[in-house]
């Protein structure tokens, strides 16, 4: 195995917590002078899948409102990068699996977001012992039964799947932001997560951005995960990265590596009119 940590000690393959974790901002003043961040344009939703390809159409931060989108594009995978509801109530969550079930894509892959709060079973915890009052209105909500909900889709939770001999990981995490569902400080704590995730999967899906890619807010500001972007660049290396949460971030970048989608159907002041993302890859050949 190879070892990628600094620390000689330590025999894993993966990484350490980089020392600027908690100052995003800072740590792409320093990446941007070595690093690109190049925008890619969009596949036409009129292009011809070219043969011996499979199509992915990207979706994330739809937030209870799919029925007001425009086109949604065939293809043969759907993905879903969470904030699928605003607060997962039940019946949303319904609602959502409903509007999944009348879409054509034979593979649909979804993760939760810091929106669908039913999905975080520690957060629900603290909402029925009373300690978030914030979350009144979702306390009567049974959290066991949200995912088992999803019958129309392949939910992920720091999981992997196979489609059509593509490899995905799903993981809902994204750093503290005033403690909705899946949040983790910057550094150690989300990295742990981040450290999931294995060597050699193709597509990588989570709620949030990483530094540097689709990840700067209204205010201007980078707050990308940057132990996501290090953890994606040194070691992952996916050939596609999925993501939302930022809405105001949406489009499609790439370092010359990996491309990066941020594919926020909202924006930041909820209106569901940015497109679903297309991309094609070229069916695995059989082993
Ligand atoms: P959501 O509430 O749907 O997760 O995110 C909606 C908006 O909140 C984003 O488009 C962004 O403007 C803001 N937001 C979410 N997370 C962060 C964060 O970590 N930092 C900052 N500054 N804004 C955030
Ligand atoms: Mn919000
Ligand atoms: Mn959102
Ligand atoms: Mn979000």
């Amino acid at each position: 195995r190879r070892v990628m940590s600094s620390d000689s000690d330590h025999k894993s393959a993966t990484l350490d917590a980089d020392p600027l974790a908690a100052q995003p901002q800072k740590a792409w003043d320093q990446r941007k002078v070595v690093q690109t961040a190049a925008k890619v344009e969009p596949v036409p939703f009129d292009k011809e899948k070219p043969p011996g390809h499979i199509r992915f159409v990207c979706v994330s931060d739809t937030h209870s409102r799919s029925d007001r989108m425009g086109t949604i594009p065939d293809g043969d995978v759907l993905l879903h990068a969470g904030d699928f509801t605003d607060l997962g109530h039940l019946q949303k969550v319904k609602d959502f699996n409903t509007w999944l079930g009348t879409l054509p894509h034979p593979h649909k892959v979804v993760i939760a977001g810091n929106h669908d709060l039913t999905f975080d079973p520690k957060l629900m915890q603290e909402i029925r012992a009373g300690r978030r009052p914030m979350f009144w209105a979702v306390r009567d909500e049974e959290a066991e039964m949200a995912k088992s909900l999803l019958t129309n889709c392949i939910y992920l939770e720091d999981s992997e799947t196979n489609v059509m001999g593509i490899r995905i990981w799903g993981s809902p995490w994204q750093p503290w932001f005033y403690d909705w569902a899946f949040n983790k400080e910057r550094g150690k704590p989300i990295l742990e997560k981040w450290n999931l995730i294995p060597e050699g999967v193709d597509i990588l899906v989570t709620h949030g951005p990483p530094l540097g890619h689709g990840d700067v807010t209204i205010t201007g500001q980078h707050v990308g995960c940057v132990d996501l972007l290090n953890t994606i660049q040194k070691r992952v290396k996916p050939k596609y990265h999925i993501f939302g949460h930022i809405h105001e971030g949406y489009g499609i970048t790439t370092d010359g590596t990996t491309t990066y989608v941020n594919a926020s159907v909202c924006t930041v002041r909820y209106q569901p009119v940015n497109p679903p993302i297309v991309f094609d890859l070229p069916t695995p050949e059989e082993a």
